[in-house]
Formats: structure tokens, C-alpha cells, sequence
């Protein structure tokens, strides 16, 4: 799960991580406000408008109505109204979102720290993350930090530094100050860093994240470490313990057809193909998968109806499935194993009749326990679904369906 940088900056400095401060607004009035907040507690008199969006490439990204950046810099409380709205309600793009952008709804409204002073502010890259071949959490740090790091990592990865930390000891202190020296930090600057990398990790491995991304982290002129962006992905399977963080889901952001997926109980990722594939396990739905991409097609999600399957989650399936316009096939494909395939055929033949006419072939493979009563009922139905027990069979019905 993903949240926003206003609510993961809030998460990092409960961990003592030291952050950019800001105040989340959603309209020019509360910017206003918030300005005015941060102003009395921080001194600052610029500002720095950040639209709340789950995607990266803000601070490059336009709005379409407006024509504004994504981050912005006000000089002034004026500025700051000014400027909060050409971006607030507006549709933002930027290279994560895809052309049809996202719609911004808050904006974050923080304090300037690129202050001038003894030095120049410098921007650094931080991250942390499961590296799965491994078994371990990786720290991922540069001194090329800002709006460029992908091009940094794919031109110079030696430029990367990487630091492996085994979960079951923990960060070590070492390792903390060995990043900190890499990044060519000295003096002060160099022991807030190393506090910064201790806490961002506690911060890590307490809430169960899978992915923390802090860029930039900043070097101000008066050699303060702090997150000036932070991108955190919390992992879901963990949400059960975190309570207060799955209340910062935002609805708004997910895909709509995953959201209501999750409501049903079912386990939908959308994809951009033209088959729709329905099917009871993980596993078996990867190798559907597989076999629509081997007759041709190309699927048009991954769909776990889990071990229950009956006929109110094949309707609910289909409903998902139905409202995504690229589809031109259906495939269900359930392996009886627990679940008796003439039950699985007549919940689908039941689904079929309540939803009504459905305007694209469907290929219904059952195997299993009595996969032959199963194929029986689905052929005798009148409907226009069609029966296969072997893969290779459901395979050639769906090349037949899509071309
Ligand atoms: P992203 O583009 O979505 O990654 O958004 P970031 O939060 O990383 O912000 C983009 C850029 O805005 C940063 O790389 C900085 O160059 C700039 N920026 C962020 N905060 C400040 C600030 O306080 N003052 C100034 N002058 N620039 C800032
Ligand atoms: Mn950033």
C-alpha cells in the first residue's frame, strides 16, 4: 500500500527522522492558513507548494488546466494563495502517472529549506528496500540525488552505493557511519547523517514498509540532514498490526475496479489485454496467464477468486471483469479440487443469469473432481459459454474467441 509524502513524512518524524515540515491543505483558504502556521513555527517566509499524488516526478510534472509544476516555490503568504490554485483540483502529469495524469486533491504546503547560508544545500538519495534474492534489506544511497535518479542508476550504478543489512541483526552502527562516509560527509553533517540512516531504518522495519524512497534528502547550508520527498510503500500483508496506517489508504488513488475487487474479497490486478481470466488460486492463475499469452491473446487481468469459488464471487468476478472495455473474451479456468466442478458450473451458470446478457464469449474449463458433470451442465445451458476440460482445449477456444 502506498500512501502520501505528507502522511509518510508524518510516519518518518514519529521515528525521530528528521523532515521538511509541512502542513497537508485542500483549498487556497487552508493554504493560506497553513502558510500562516508555518511561518509562527518554523520562521520561514518561503514556501513550497507539493500536489499529493501517488506518483513521482512532481517537481518536472505539469497541470494540465494550469500549465503549473507540481512543486512549486511561493515568496509570500500572496504567492502562496496564488499558486495553490493552479494546482489543487487540477489533473497533474508526470512521467509516472501516464498521460491522463492524476487528480490532484491536497497539496502540501512546507517549509523552504534550500536556504542560503555557510554552504550550498546539497540533495542526496536515500532508499530502502527488500532485496528478495538476497534475504536481506538493502540500504541504496548517492550522491546524485534530486529529479534524476533513475538516469543516475541505469548510466552510472557505480554511482550507487549499496549496503546489505541482515534482518535478523539489524542495521549495525558501522554500517551506518560506512554510507555516511561514502556519501563524503565530514563534520557535523556526517553524524546527522548516520542518525538519519538509523532512525529512517527503525522507521522502516516498524511499520513493516517494503519500500521506503527519500529523494532528496537534503544537506542544508547549515548542515542539517532532512527528507525533503519521502515515498513509502507499506507491505499489505502486514496491515493486519498497523491499524493507524491502513487508515491511510486513499481510496481515490487505487485503481477503482481493484478497490471494488478488494470489497468482493477477490484478488484482481488489472492488465491491459483482451482476455479476462477468472480463476481459483494464485499459481494456476499465473499459468492461465501463460496459456492466454500462448493462443494469442493477451490477458486483461490476473483474477484469484480463492478456494470458495460459488456463484456469488463468479458474479462478482464477472462484474469486475465486464466493466473493463478491452475485454473480448472470458476465460474461467478452476481446478476441483475441494470444490466440486458441477457446483463451480452451476454457480456459473447462475452468475451468467442474473447479470443477463453477457456480450463476449465465455470459455469455461473445469477440471477435477466431476469435471465431466461440470462440462455437461455448461454445454446444456443454452448460454453462450462453452466447455473445456484440457488446457490445450481451453487454449484453442480462446484463439477461436479472439480472432
Ligand atoms: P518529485 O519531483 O515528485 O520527486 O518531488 P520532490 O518532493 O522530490 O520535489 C522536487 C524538487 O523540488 C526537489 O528535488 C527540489 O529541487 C525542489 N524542492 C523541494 N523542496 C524545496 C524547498 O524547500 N526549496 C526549494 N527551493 N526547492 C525545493
Ligand atoms: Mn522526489
Amino acid at each position: 500500500m502506498n500512501i502520501h509524502e505528507y502522511q509518510a513524512k508524518e510516519l518518518l518524524k514519529s521515528y525521530g527522522v528528521r523532515i521538511q515540515e509541512g502542513i497537508v491543505a485542500d483549498s487556497p483558504e487552508t493554504s493560506l492558513k497553513a502558510a500562516k502556521k508555518l511561518n509562527a513555527e518554523t520562521g520561514t517566509s518561503w514556501y513550497v507548494i507539493k500536489a499529493q499524488i501517488h506518483a513521482g516526478g512532481r517537481g518536472k510534472g505539469k497541470v494540465k488546466e494550469t500549465g503549473s509544476n507540481g512543486v512549486v516555490l511561493a515568496k509570500s503568504l500572496e504567492e502562496v494563495s496564488e499558486k495553490a490554485k493552479n494546482i489543487l483540483g487540477g489533473t497533474l502529469v508526470t512521467i509516472q502517472t501516464g498521460e491522463e495524469g492524476k487528480k490532484v486533491n491536497k497539496i502540501l504546503i512546507a517549509q523552504d529549506v534550500y536556504y542560503p547560508g555557510a554552504s550550498e544545500p546539497k540533495e542526496y538519495y536515500l532508499s530502502i528496500l527488500l532485496d528478495r534474492a538476497k534475504g536481506c534489506n538493502v540500504i541504496m544511497a548517492s550522491t546524485e540525488g534530486g529529479m534524476d535518479i533513475e538516469e543516475v542508476a541505469e548510466k552510472t550504478p557505480e554511482k550507487i552505493i549499496k549496503e546489505w543489512v541482515d534482518p535478523k541483526v539489524g542495521l549495525q552502527g558501522f554500517q551506518a557511519r560506512k554510507v555516511a562516509f561514502k556519501l563524503g560527509l565530514e563534520g557535523n553533517a556526517f553524524k546527522e547523517m548516520v542518525k538519519f540512516i538509523n532512525s529512517l531504518y527503525n522507521a522502516y522495519i516498524g511499520s513493516d514498509a517494503s519500500q521506503f524512497e527519500i529523494n532528496p534528502v537534503l544537506k542544508t547550508s547549515d548542515d542539517k540532514i532532512l527528507a525533503v520527498d519521502a515515498k513509502v510503500n507499506i507491505d499489505d500483508n502486514a496491515l493486519y498490526r498497523h491499524k493507524d496506517l491502513a487508515e491511510l489508504r486513499d481510496l481515490a488513488e487505487e485503481d477503482p475496479l481493484e478497490v471494488e475487487a478488494a470489497k468482493s474479497d477477490l484478488n484482481y490486478v488489472k492488465l491491459d489485454g483482451n482476455v479476462g481470466c477468472m480463476v481459483n488460486g494464485a499459481g494456476l492463475a499465473m499459468a492461465t496467464m501463460d496459456m492466454i499469452k500462448l493462443s494469442g491473446g493477451e490477458p486483461a487481468n490476473f483474477l484469484d477468486v480463492g478456494g470458495g469459488a460459488n456463484a456469488t464471487t463468479v458474479e462478482a468476478g464477472f462484474r469486475i471483469i465486464l466493466q473493463d472495455p478491452n475485454v473480448k473474451a472470458i476465460l474461467i479456468n478452476v481446478f476441483g479440487g475441494i470444490v466440486r466442478c458441477d457446483r463451480i458450473a452451476n454457480g456459473v451458470v447462475e452468475a451468467y443469469k442474473s447479470i443477463g446478457d453477457i456480450p463476449v464469449p465465455i470459455i469455461v474449463r473445469l477440471q477435477g473432481t466431476n469435471a465431466e458433470e461440470g462440462a455437461k451442465i455448461i454445454d446444456e445451458s443454452g448460454l453462450k459459454v462453452s466447455s473445456a476440460i484440457t488446457l490445450a482445449e481451453a487454449a484453442a477456444k480462446v484463439k477461436e474467441a479472439i480472432s
